[in-house]
């Protein structure tokens, strides 16, 4: 193996396990900033700001700003800046949000530009789950039409969905009222629409949909909980369309923390409790994987995974040995 010169640990189960910090743990990570080995700390929580994980890491011990830690959250912010995209519909916790807003974004829930579901918790209710139904299933059924009446019906689109845009821009909801309840005067108006409204104005992009984690499940304090997975499966089912999947293990997420480390995988380590997820993602990804004995770690998933980690560590404070430090 080549010399490791930066580290992603994952959070949960390898710095911090329930409600204690893992032995030894922060004594290692001084040991690895002392050597000016650089890491990130890379988690699947969708429900927690980065600026939050940083704090509840910081009542186990660790001092890590929240530039070093990456969540889905932190990655689809930097996605959707890329792409272009402003306004979204948000189906989370209020505290993710923190994330989302300080990038930039903002909350559109008439009009958004993307879908962005994480682990919403108590806000995963029937009222806000179909409101996203519906605007994913109207988002897959005129870009099925798309291909047949061509770009137009992007145009068309827009209109249907902004009711207070009219053919110069300004609020008429008494002339879309009448175009929809007269279709075939439909047409005349939005064509009228198509010819006036600036290209710049008109929303000609698809709904991104993004999930920003697909796990079935979780521990919470009273007892096994679902997490978002099986509300997105849902929406998918429902509309027929794939969200895109931010978190661990996708390798857009490990790439995007070799590029925070500003590293190369064949240089960099992944340290994790979950042999699929962390391990199986990393060596995806082209990472090195330390599996460690501490969290939801179990032999049994060790074996029936197939997945070989390049390290087996009783917990994380056996890492500076690996990496010469002790
Ligand atoms: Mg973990």
């Amino acid at each position: 193996m080549k010399k490791i010169t930066g580290i992603i640990f994952d959070i949960d189960g390898v710095l911090y396990s329930g409600e204690e910090a893992v032995d030894g743990a922060c004594y290692a990570l001084n040991l690895i900033a002392d050597a000016k080995i650089q890491f990130r700390c890379l988690s699947n929580t969708t429900r927690k700001s980065s600026d939050s994980i940083s704090e509840k890491l910081k009542d186990f011990g660790f001092i890590i700003p929240k530039e070093n830690i990456i969540t889905p959250a932190v990655v689809v912010s930097k996605i959707l800046n890329l792409m272009d995209i402003k306004k979204c519909f948000f189906l989370v916790t209020e505290d993710v949000c923190d994330d989302f807003y300080s990038s930039g974004l903002i909350s559109d829930e008439i009009n958004p530009e993307a879908v962005v579901i994480g682990d919403a918790g108590q806000n995963f209710n029937y009222e806000r789950l179909n409101r996203v139904f519906r605007i994913l299933i109207e988002n897959n059924r005129y870009n099925k039409n798309k291909s047949i009446e061509n770009n137009e019906v992007f145009f068309r689109k827009k209109i249907i969905v902004d009711k207070s845009t009219n053919k110069n821009g300004y609020s008429n909801k008494n002339n879309m009222a009448k175009s929809e309840k007269k279709d075939e005067n439909m047409t005349e108006i939005r064509t009228e629409h198509i010819n006036s409204v600036p290209a710049n104005k008109v929303q000609c992009k698809q709904i991104s949909f993004f999930a920003l984690e697909m796990d079935k499940y979780w521990m919470d304090k009273d007892g096994l909980s679902l997490s978002a997975g099986p509300f997105i499966k849902g929406l998918e089912y429902a509309t027929e369309t794939n969200a895109y999947l931010i978190g661990k293990p996708s390798l857009l997420f490990f790439n995007s923390s070799l590029s925070s480390l500003g590293k190369d995988p064949h240089e960099t380590l992944v340290v994790g409790d979950d042999i699929i997820t962390d391990i199986g993602g990393a060596k995806n990804a082209g990472i090195s994987g330390a599996l460690v004995r501490t969290g939801k770690f179990r032999e049994d998933k060790l074996i029936s995974s197939g997945i070989k980690p390049d390290f087996i560590l009783n917990s994380v404070s056996n890492l500076p040995e690996i990496l010469g430090l002790k």
